[in-house]
């Protein structure tokens, strides 16, 4: 038996993975069902399928991770939970684990959240505090409770008693990044309506009573770059055709504190459908929880458009109301066709392995620019 990280995956002598029995059960059991249904494809119940894993930028190592579980395992699930914990190790682009991306306060906080394509089950995290191992305690939390999203302090004590490990998630790097911040009167902000005036001073802040804040101009928050503001986001499909999705972020550098951003919402950070397939995304959280896009490419795949279209027409969607907007958007099928969409950013890689491949690949898709 070894152990990956905390306990999150123990592996027994078999390769098979102990703790989370109960969705293995859960797995047979909805297998048994689509058996039944007429329209399930047979090659999903069959150990035959084109392996994959596909994650967003360039974060190979995390591929890799996934890429090595999938062969231990053949679990996509779990394949999804260590490429992104390999990320939350190595702090990828320092938006994504710990020491990274400080609020108001400094402090780092973690969004996350895995989705199981054969059962439909989510676990996710938002504004996860002092503990590293946010894509665990998602998987977690769909593992042992019937919730979707534990947030904030909450979802600290929720991981404390499943035995995760309390810790400080400020680095020398974010004490930094947080004291230049502090330095530069609080610039970027994401306050608006209130005084002192959130452009030039710091808070703390009092709404603007005379305002008329029925209906605010929409923006996209134009400061975020691929320097400050990246997830990862990973897709995964195993040989028995199991699709299995997730994202690990540390958010918004400077966010307002309680910020919860896209990537720990079912259909914003991530959407699979089994059968169909599935789609991550990244950029500006804010505007693209709005939109749901992850859901849109999927749902636009299960009526029989190609990825590259659904991802493109997703996007194209958040373009049409915010013009500023920069994210990206990455959709893949069960055979393993994948395209990918992004607005307002240099260029987006992505990263993959099939069971075609002999290494990781990474394909750089050139981004469409816009702004008003
Ligand atoms: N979407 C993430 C967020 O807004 C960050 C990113 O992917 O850039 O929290």
């Amino acid at each position: 038996m070894f152990v990956f990280g905390r306990n999150s995956i123990i592996f027994n002598q078999t390769g098979s993975t102990d703790i989370y029995a109960s969705n293995r059960n859960q797995f047979k059991f909805q297998d048994a069902i689509s058996k039944t249904k007429s329209n399930v494809n047979k090659a999903q119940v069959e150990d035959s399928f084109q392996e994959l894993v596909i994650n967003t930028w360039s974060f190979s190592n995390a591929t890799k991770a996934g890429w090595n579980v999938l062969q231990k395992t053949h679990s996509a699930l779990d394949a999804v939970e260590i490429g992104c914990m390999q990320c939350e190790i190595e702090q990828c682009d320092g938006t994504v684990g710990y020491g990274g991306s400080p609020d108001e306060t400094g402090e780092t906080t973690l969004d996350a959240m895995i989705m199981d394509g054969p059962t439909h089950d989510v676990g996710a995290v938002g504004d996860l505090r002092r503990v590293k191992q946010a894509i665990s305690v998602a998987r977690a939390v769909m593992t042992h409770t019937t919730h979707t999203m534990l947030v904030g302090d909450a979802a600290t004590s929720f991981a404390l008693e499943m035995g995760f490990p309390e810790s400080n998630l400020t680095t020398m790097k974010s004490r930094q990044i947080y004291e230049n911040w502090r330095g530069a009167n609080c610039q970027p902000n994401f306050h608006r309506n209130v005084t002192p005036d959130p452009k030039k001073f710091c808070g703390p802040y009092k709404p603007i009573p005379s305002r008329n804040t029925d209906r605010v101009e929409a923006t996209a928050n134009k400061y975020i770059s691929k320097d400050n503001h990246d997830t990862i986001g990973m897709i995964a499909i195993d040989s028995k055709g199991r699709i299995a999705g997730g994202t690990s972020t540390n958010g918004a550098n400077h966010k307002v504190p309680g910020r919860v951003g896209d990537s720990p919402i079912t259909g914003a950070g991530a959407y699979v459908e089994q059968g169909v397939g599935g789609a991550v995304s990244t950029g500006d959280g804010d505007v693209m929880m709005r939109f749901v896009p992850s859901f849109h490419a999927v749902m636009l795949m299960s009526s029989g458009m190609k990825p590259d279209a659904a991802a493109k027409t997703a996007v194209a969607k958040i373009i049409n109301k915010y013009p500023q907007f920069s994210g990206a958007l990455l959709a893949v099928d069960m055979n393993g066709n994948m395209g990918a969409a992004c607005n307002n950013i240099d260029g987006f890689p992505y990263t993959y392995r099939t069971s075609k491949d002999s290494e990781v690949k990474t394909v750089t898709v050139k981004c469409s620019h816009s702004n008003s």
